[in-house]
């Protein structure tokens, strides 16, 4: 199975990888995959983001006679890699519906006349029966299923069409596909093997550990004070992206960003393409340049130095995290993968979770990739340790550039103010938020709803005097995060106590949080 470069495959391989590519090296894995194509096996590949998956198929596609088909669900990206294929002198062209119809008939002649080496194409193009007669008629070197995560519901980026492909096999047996993904816990690994019909495929795995990242997730509320102080700091004049949730929030935040002297410029499906190209242009070709973007941003993206990724909301899951942050520091050298997040990203997680309308597996699913995202969040211990246990990796010893690696979280014994603020939901009934119930904890003086409601009598109100604010969203982000309490799904934020309260609360347990670091700005 070894790929050497005594057979003549191999040593053909090496030679484009250097004329055409400029390479002298194959990365790990790049060879034995392009040998086991080569070999006529199927492949399924997992390689981190910037590992270098392109060329596993470009080479073999390059090596044999006949077109490689590339599906991507890229469509946005097809025109860039095209170009970037064709700038290296590779026949390489796309076929999908944003070009007109004899562009598309061009395109399909050069193929029937053998005069394309890879045509990239999307799944639902790839599958109308007018391209399948096309492929009929012309030798396929291989077919390269790309993002195959695409496939799996337990994935993060579901589309269904990705589930048709496995009419491929039946339909052109003889020709190899490989599976690429950079995404992929043991479960959708498995439903790619399952959903492709992979199950004799060779599989490469190359490990997900990102050395040169650097992982930190910083808890505390104000969010935009802690980016400008980390951008401060450790990039003043370095390019990266920014990720929030909402467009408006992008276009806040590149605006504020801008106020600041930075160059930011927002990215959102909300723009006119025009837009996004310009802005995905600069970002690519000039220095310095902030992209803050919804996730509709980045994908494909093949920028080396990305120097930050900065996150201002909670991921989704440690797939989109991981995804989102691996697309900083490509090259190798060092990056920051930075994260802010505060007690309001805790409840509106938890309300998510049930309020969406999909069916009770697909919630369940994403219950327990919120669960872990934030359980990544609220970790003490080493964090590149636990994404990659997250990706079935072991890493033995804490890493030492992570948050919690450089400057491991202090904890203090937080029991008796738990219990302060669980005896505080209980009194007054499980019917209010957060915020009110601290205001009773603090004692807030000549409050109308308090005296109306008759809550300045109760024995916990003012009890909690002896802290902040702002200490106190801390208490009850991680109480909510762990477990004590939940939210009502109503949208009101009424917190009620849950079964684990019960030790706690008789004083059978005691509870260690964590403090906020110097660092994080309190507010
Ligand atoms: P992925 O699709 O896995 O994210 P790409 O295929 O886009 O990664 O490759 C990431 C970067 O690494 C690209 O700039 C690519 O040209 C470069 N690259 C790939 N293989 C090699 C190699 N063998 N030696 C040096 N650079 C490589
Ligand atoms: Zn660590």
């Amino acid at each position: 199975m070894e790929g050497t470069l005594t057979d003549p495959g191999m040593e053909a391989a090496h030679e484009i990888l250097k004329r055409r590519f400029g390479y002298s090296n194959f990365r790990l894995n790049q060879g034995d995959i392009i040998n086991a194509l080569l070999a006529g096996r199927d492949v399924l590949t997992l390689m981190p983001t910037g590992g270098g998956k392109s060329l596993c198929y470009q080479i073999p596609a390059l090596l044999r006679n006949g077109a490689g088909v590339v599906v991507s669900p890229l469509i946005a990206l097809m025109q860039d890699q095209v170009n970037t294929l064709q700038q290296l002198g590779i026949r390489a062209a796309f076929l999908n519906s944003t070009q007109d119809t004899n562009t598309r008939q061009e395109i399909e002649t050069a193929l029937r006349r053998g005069e394309l080496d890879l045509l990239y194409l999307a799944p639902e193009r790839l599958l109308t029966e007018s391209t399948l007669r096309l492929l009929d008629d012309v030798p396929l070197t291989l077919f390269a299923i790309d993002e195959a995560h695409c496939v799996s519901q337990w994935g993060h980026d579901f589309r269904p069409e990705y589930q048709q492909l496995s009419m491929l096999h039946k339909r052109y047996p003889n020709v190899p596909r490989i599976a690429l993904t950079a995404t992929a816990d043991a479960r959708t690994r498995q439903e790619i093997i399952e959903q492709l019909d992979l199950h004799e495929s060779a599989v490469f795995i190359n490990s997900f550990d990102r050395p040169n990242i650097r992982y930190s997730q910083n808890e505390g509320q104000n969010a935009r004070e802690q980016l400008w102080h980390f951008l401060e700091n450790e990039h003043p004049a370095d390019a990266g992206i920014v990720y929030c949730l909402s467009r408006k929030k992008v276009e806040a935040i590149a605006e504020w960003l801008q106020g600041k002297g930075r160059i930011a410029l927002p990215y959102h499906a909300g723009l006119p393409n025009e837009v996004r190209s310009e802005h995905q242009a600069r970002f690519l070709r000039e220095d310095g340049v902030i992209i803050v973007a919804t996730i509709a941003f980045g994908m494909g993206i093949d920028k080396p130095d990305v120097r930050f990724v900065a996150h201002l909301n909670l991921p989704k899951s440690i797939e989109a995290y991981y995804q989102e942050t691996g697309r900083a520091g490509r090259d190798g050298a060092a990056a920051n993968a930075w994260l802010a997040y505060g007690l309001q990203d805790v409840i509106t997680l938890r309300q998510m979770t049930h309020a969406s309308d999909a069916n009770e597996k697909y919630k369940q699913i994403t219950h327990h990739k919120l669960e872990a995202m934030l359980g990544l969040c609220e970790l003490t211990t080493c964090r590149r340790q636990a994404l990659l246990a997250y990706f079935d990796e072991q890493y033995d010893e804490p890493c030492g550039n992570c948050d919690n690696c450089l400057q491991p979280p202090q904890t203090w014994d937080a029991t008796v103010t738990a219990q302060k603020a669980l005896s505080c939901v209980y009194r007054t009934g499980q019917r209010f938020g957060v915020n009110y119930i601290i205001e009773i904890l603090t004692g807030k003086k000549n409050d109308e709803r308090i005296l109306r409601l008759g809550h300045d009598k109760i024995s916990t109100y003012g009890i909690g005097h002896d802290l902040s604010a702002t200490d106190w969203r801390g208490v009850f982000r991680q109480l909510i995060a762990r477990g004590y309490l939940s939210v009502d799904i109503e949208g009101y934020g009424a917190l009620h106590l849950t079964e684990a309260c019960r030790p706690l609360l008789r004083g059978e347990v005691e509870l260690a949080l964590r403090k906020l670091r110097k660092t994080e700005i309190r507010q």
